[in-house]
């Protein structure tokens, strides 16, 4: 059975380190549950008092430092992700959550992977995936090399060795050069956008909770018409929306300024809104033709049919504006 596992000794320690008197717990939603045993075993164990926030938590760029401040705490345990690895957020502790897959159903992947391998007569992997399956990916790494095959791995922008986030491809951009194919190891269909831009070479996502793998194949294309469809409406728009998340690690405020200023060189108008959560429902009474999310890429992405004008990012108002070519689409990442 896979099962998520919940350390709780990191915290702890860094909660003794630090003398720590009030905590703030920073929970991923389908942790929540739990809210009473990590509760429980913190102030047990180290006498603090905790308070559990129930913002959603959108990734390790989300962080309450406000709300620590506000309620004058000592330090904040984020727990789900790995810290950006070139920011510092001050006293926010980050404890990752990672899956421990079941060793038959890790062999059992790990050998079909080999076969496709095989028949593809590939010899040079590159293995990028999301956190929560580091443990999966150390396996593969392992079994693959001892198959005879060449394993790559590269670290981000802001994340750790073969670590990849939807805004962060760079673990894969790195070793572009050197494999004859990506395999990404995660869930879900987002993160493995930004490879599918990052490069033209054989991608297989493999996926340990549905255990799955399948090649990736048409998922840009689809994603490009959606994208195309929404700047042939943003090159009609006259009066423009310009978001910017408030969140720590998706602010991008001179961004805005930036793109205000491009906007209204073209002689049309621009707007600068901000706001914690970018929503739909926060932005419906406003009289804009087109938005812009300078926050993070998911967004624009996968929020973009909730909105009842075109939301788009940054790259494809270059497009729309006339100042990029359809050709030179890229995947916008955050920093
Ligand atoms: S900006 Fe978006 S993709 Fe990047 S870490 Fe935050 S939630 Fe994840």
């Amino acid at each position: 059975m896979s099962e998520l596992i919940l350390d709780l000794s990191e915290g702890i320690q860094e909660i003794q380190k630090q003398k720590a008197k009030r905590v703030v717990i920073q929970l991923p939603e389908g942790l929540k549950v739990k809210s009473f045993e990590i509760v429980n075993e913190i102030q047990t164990q180290t006498g603090a008092q905790c308070i559990v926030l129930c913002d959603p938590v959108f990734g390790a760029c989300d962080l309450a430092e406000y709300e620590r401040n506000q309620l004058k705490a000592d330090i904040i345990l984020h727990f789900g992700h790995t810290q950006f690895v070139k920011k510092d957020f001050g006293k926010t502790i980050y404890i990752p959550l990672l899956y421990e897959i079941d060793s038959r159903v890790e062999e059992k992947l790990g050998n079909e992977l080999v076969k496709k391998l095989q028949k593809e007569k590939i010899k040079t992997i590159g293995i990028s995936g999301v956190i929560q399956f580091k443990p999966t990916i150390e396996f593969l790494k392992k079994y693959l090399t001892q198959q005879g095959l060449e394993i790559k791995t590269g670290k981000g922008k802001l994340t750790g060795e073969a670590q990849l986030l939807g805004c962060d491809a760079l673990s894969v951009k790195s070793i572009e050069n050197q494999v004859d194919c990506i395999v990404y190891v995660g869930d879900g269909n987002f993160h493995s956008l930004p490879i599918q831009f990052t490069l033209d070479k054989k991608i297989f996502a493999l996926n340990p909770l549905n255990e799955t793998i399948e090649e990736l194949k048409g998922d840009k294309e689809r994603y490009l018409r959606q994208r195309y469809g929404l700047i042939a409406l943003a090159q009609r728009a006259q009066k423009f929306g310009i978001l910017v998340s408030l969140k720590e690690g998706q602010y991008r405020i001179e961004l805005a300024l930036q793109l205000k200023k491009t906007i209204e060189q073209t002689g049309k108008q621009a707007y600068v809104f901000a706001a914690d959560l970018i929503l739909p429902e926060f932005f419906i009474g406003l009289d804009i033709d087109c938005f812009v999310c300078t926050a993070c890429p998911r967004i624009s992405i996968e929020d973009a049919k909730k909105w009842k004008k075109p939301l788009i990012n940054g790259i494809e108002l270059e497009m729309a504006l006339g100042k990029r070519s359809m050709e030179n689409y890229i995947f916008e990442e955050l920093i």
